[in-house]
């Protein structure tokens, strides 16, 4: 059985930890829509110009754009028995998109991870990553990155202004995919506020749990 999830949640709720983990664990992608956009805003294109303003600004890229650079990553060999998609869909247009891309698929999971804001803002704050190889990390971690010993920086978008924007835009535009998901069964809230690895057995659980039946879920 394929195993197609996508992690809901807003910046800072630990999608992105939570979903290298899930990629590494269970031999599936990590598809982050905000990696490929950052890879793109490196180019000095139009293109990633545009994008790099765009995230600067606390938006969102347009769903058309979007649901064009997902479409295309899905099919690709390496996703075809499965993915964690990480910051998409973050519209119910992209939602509804992507039901219409996975038709012939077996069922989406649905993990949406919730954390009180507060605690949103002061860990965006906190958060540094790999200049190198990406890899995200918390509070008090150094200077240098665990994994490739890359310099770590902070996210341009993780400042606290910018943050604040995300965070309203996620209101806005994101949280009605909870009650877009909620009525399926394969769909699950998790408590984020949790540490890492609690998070991360609940997460498994939820998993485990929609894998053991997995036929009732094709309606
Ligand atoms: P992330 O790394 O998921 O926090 O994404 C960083 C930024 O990329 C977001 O603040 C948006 O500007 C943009 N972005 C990522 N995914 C999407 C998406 N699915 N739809 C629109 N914009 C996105």
């Amino acid at each position: 059985m394929q195993l197609n999830i996508a992690m809901l949640g807003p910046p800072g709720a630990g999608k992105g930890t939570q979903a290298s983990q899930l990629g590494e664990v269970r031999h599936v992608p990590r598809i982050s829509t905000g990696d490929i956009l950052r890879e793109a805003a490196q180019l000095e294109t139009e293109f990633g110009r545009a994008v790099q303003a765009t995230m600067d600004a606390g938006g969102l890229v347009s769903d058309e754009v979007m649901i064009g650079i997902v479409r295309e990553r899905l099919v690709r060999e390496d996703a075809l028995e499965g993915f964690v998609l990480d910051g998409f869909p973050r519209t119910v247009a992209q939602a509804e998109a992507l039901d219409t891309i996975l038709v012939d698929r077996d069922p989406l999971i649905v993990l949406d991870i919730s954390v009180p804001s507060d605690e949103l803002v002061r860990r965006l704050a906190a958060r540094r990553v790999c200049g190198e190889c990406g890899e995200i990390f918390g509070d008090d971690l150094g200077t240098e990155c665990g994994k490739c010993g890359g310099a770590l920086v902070q996210r341009s978008d993780d400042r606290e202004a910018i943050v604040r924007e995300r965070l309203k835009v996620y209101a806005r535009d994101s949280e009605p995919l909870t009650s877009y998901y909620r009525g399926r069964r394969t769909f699950a809230e998790i408590d984020g506020s949790r540490t890492p690895d609690v998070v991360e057995r609940s997460v498994q659980e939820a998993i485990d749990r929609f894998q053991s039946s997995p036929e009732q879920d094709r309606s």
